[in-house]
């Protein structure tokens, strides 16, 4: 209970005495109308005036300590300290009273809001640090910067240990830097007043004096923005109870109560809504209109954003129901598409459709499995001929041949992640979206689970290989995968490896091409050495060896073959994966799992060596893992 005046004019409290009525007549605290009733007051026992002044606020006591002659006497006196402590309690989180003040002087620095000089009324700003409340013309006159204050020190008091300026200035930034004159003239005259062997001691008690008068500062200004935080908190709700109420009157009550739960939040951010700080009849006419349009669009926004979680719900039952389908034995090893191009199929796409209300489950499905099956068929088949069609449309191959058994039909690469990718690897690759992209687009969304779209193609790189073919005399429009395999040939890299002269990597045509690729094509034929694999004794073990290695982390990133959102995993977790998800105890490279060569990192796995010669340090690594054949001939270190 409060004795406030703005609050209420007509307020009771209770004591142990029974009950008095304290009854003020005008709106403004009338000092002189308490006069009659509380003229005795002070006359009573300490502890009765306890139980009284302990449902009082701070404010309540200032004024009656300025009512009476009596009250100020029991009031100023020290011993009643207590009394105004127990009226501080009713001030939630406000700090102690600190040592270099009076509860009085205390009560008075934070409840009376007159200036301390020129009692102008209102003033927000209490400067903590100073402890005081000036009005914008007084803290002038008050204050003065620091450098302004230092020179009227005498000699030998030390500015800088005594004068201090406001650390935390929340209220008063103009004030920072500037030091308050009344403490200056004190530390001065106190300075002057005290024995030149006293004087260190002095300063060291006025050092500590000023790390309270800090601290009491610093906790302070926190309770004020705590209080006003709270107090703009209440005028918020009042607001937001004031415009909500408009708002059912409307018959938006439902649309309000689910915003609710989330602080009236999409209303609140309207920049209508921020403007208009009161919600009386006259503002909500004119604002009416803005609010019901904001209104229109959350109710918009809501719906779309819960038919987008509706759809990702039944996306991901389809993705479980996706892991079934591919599970029939004749789908082994072959291609299948990402869940999200399984959502594009008309018949399941009628199921994500059906109105957000009804419930899908995966029965719904798992019924299609037959259509489905049917309908991977002919994805496949046209995504085949889409990446058939990619490498004709570089080059002129005849109708009669497939371009994807040619050679120069192998290599590809993803215009988005500008990845390399051989066959039959690209025919899988997508770039890794989640369920979640393009929902509010569906074609984009079932569309962009591949690169191998019309907006997000692969291109055919034939250059690449191209210069590869030629380095081996072959011709470019008929040589085969088979053809260049059967020649069993390796290949280094001039381009890159030149100035090695220990030691080369050694690729075979599959990984030079890739390598080719990766570089941006490599241009010529002379970019190779070619070498017949017969000539380097020993490298089918040496490639077994290095197949075998599980791969330095970082290399490589590996793919499942059977689920397309396994990826990025160190070797073993593929393998982990493959034999633990899809019951495959011996992994296939190639059809069970996929290596996907990571942009810019060496591909090359194998070394060719001179004999005899000792390898720098730093292929110690690759020496241990057994991946190095030594030849003696020189020719091939040209
Ligand atoms: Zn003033
Ligand atoms: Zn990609
Ligand atoms: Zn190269
Ligand atoms: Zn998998």
């Amino acid at each position: 209970m409060s004795l406030s005046p703005d609050i209420t004019n007509s307020t009771s409290f209770t004591a142990d005495l029974g009950v008095v009525t304290l009854k003020a007549s005008s709106k403004r605290w009338s000092a002189y109308g308490w006069k009659g009733c509380l003229r005795d007051m002070p006359n009573l026992p300490l502890d009765l005036l306890y139980d009284i002044f302990q449902h009082l606020n701070p404010i309540d006591m200032l004024q009656l300590s300025r009512s009476s002659r009596d009250f100020r006497g029991l009031l100023m006196d020290r011993k009643s300290a207590f009394l105004w402590q127990a009226a501080r309690q009713n001030i939630e989180g406000l700090p102690d009273c600190p040592t270099f003040l009076s509860e009085p002087e205390y009560a008075n620095l934070v409840f009376d809001t007159t200036c301390f000089i020129c009692r102008k009324p209102n003033v927000k700003g209490v400067m903590w640090e100073f402890r005081a409340r000036y009005c914008v013309g007084c803290s002038d006159q008050m204050t003065a910067p620091w450098i302004v204050a230092a020179k009227r020190f005498p000699d030998g008091l030390p500015p800088n240990r005594v004068l201090f300026t406001p650390q935390n200035p929340i209220y008063y930034s103009t004030i920072q830097r500037r030091v308050h004159l009344r403490d200056v003239e004190k530390f001065i005259q106190e300075w002057g007043a005290t024995d030149v062997e006293k004087r260190e001691e002095y300063l060291k008690r006025q050092e500590d004096l000023i790390k309270d008068i800090r601290q009491f500062a610093s906790a302070c200004n926190s309770w004020q923005s705590t209080r006003k935080q709270a107090k703009e908190e209440k005028v918020e709700r009042i607001r937001a109870e004031r415009l909500t109420q408009h708002l059912r009157e409307l018959g938006w009550g439902d649309e309000v109560d689910l915003m609710a739960e989330n602080d009236y939040r999409p209303l609140s951010q309207n920049r209508f809504v921020r403007l208009t700080t009161a919600w009386n009849d006259k503002s909500w006419v004119k604002a009416k209109p803005h609010v019901i349009q904001a209104m229109e669009s959350i109710k918009r926004d809501r719906l779309r954003s819960y038919h987008q979680q509706v759809m990702l719900g039944r996306l991901r039952i389809l993705d479980l129901a996706t892991l079934s389908y591919r599970r029939h034995p004749e789908l082994r090893g072959k291609l299948f598409p990402h869940t999200r191009v399984i959502a594009s199929f008309p018949e399941i796409r009628q199921i994500i459709d059906k109105p957000d209300d009804i419930s899908v489950t995966i029965d719904d499905f798992l019924a299609l499995t037959q259509t489905v099956h049917k309908s991977v068929a002919d994805w496949r088949d046209k995504r085949i001929s889409f990446f058939a069609d990619c490498v004709r449309r570089q080059f002129d191959i005849p109708e009669n041949i497939d371009p994807l058994q040619l050679a120069i039909g192998q290599f590809f690469q993803c215009n988005r992640c500008q990845r390399a990718l051989a066959l039959p690897y690209a025919l899988g690759h997508y770039c890794y979206r989640t369920l979640k992209d393009h929902l509010d687009d569906y074609d984009l969304f079932a569309d962009s689970a591949y690169c191998a779209n019309l907006t997000l193609a692969v291109e055919a790189r034939v250059d690449a290989i191209n210069s590869l073919l030629e380095a081996c005399n072959r011709d470019t429009r008929t040589t085969t995968v088979q053809d260049m395999d059967d020649l069993d040939l390796r290949f280094t890299c001039r381009l890159c490896n030149d100035f090695l002269v220990l030691f080369k990597e050694l690729m075979d045509w599959h990984e030079a091409a890739l390598h080719a690729t990766e570089m941006g094509g490599h241009g010529a034929a002379s970019a190779w050495k070619v070498v017949k694999s017969a000539d380097v004794p020993g490298i089918e073990d040496v490639e077994r060896t290095a197949r075998n290695i599980a791969n330095p982390a970082g290399l490589h990133i590996w793919e499942c073959g059977h689920c397309t959102s396994m990826s990025c995993y160190p070797q073993e977790q593929i393998l982990h994966h493959v034999q633990t998800a899809h019951n495959i105890e011996n992994p296939v490279l190639h059809q069970d799992f996929f290596r996907v060569v990571n942009y810019n990192k060496e591909i090359c796995q194998v070394y060719i060596a001179k004999a005899d010669e000792e390898l720098p340090d730093y292929l110690q690594q690759v020496v241990n893992d057994g991946v190095v054949v030594y030849v003696d001939d020189p020719d091939f270190f040209r």
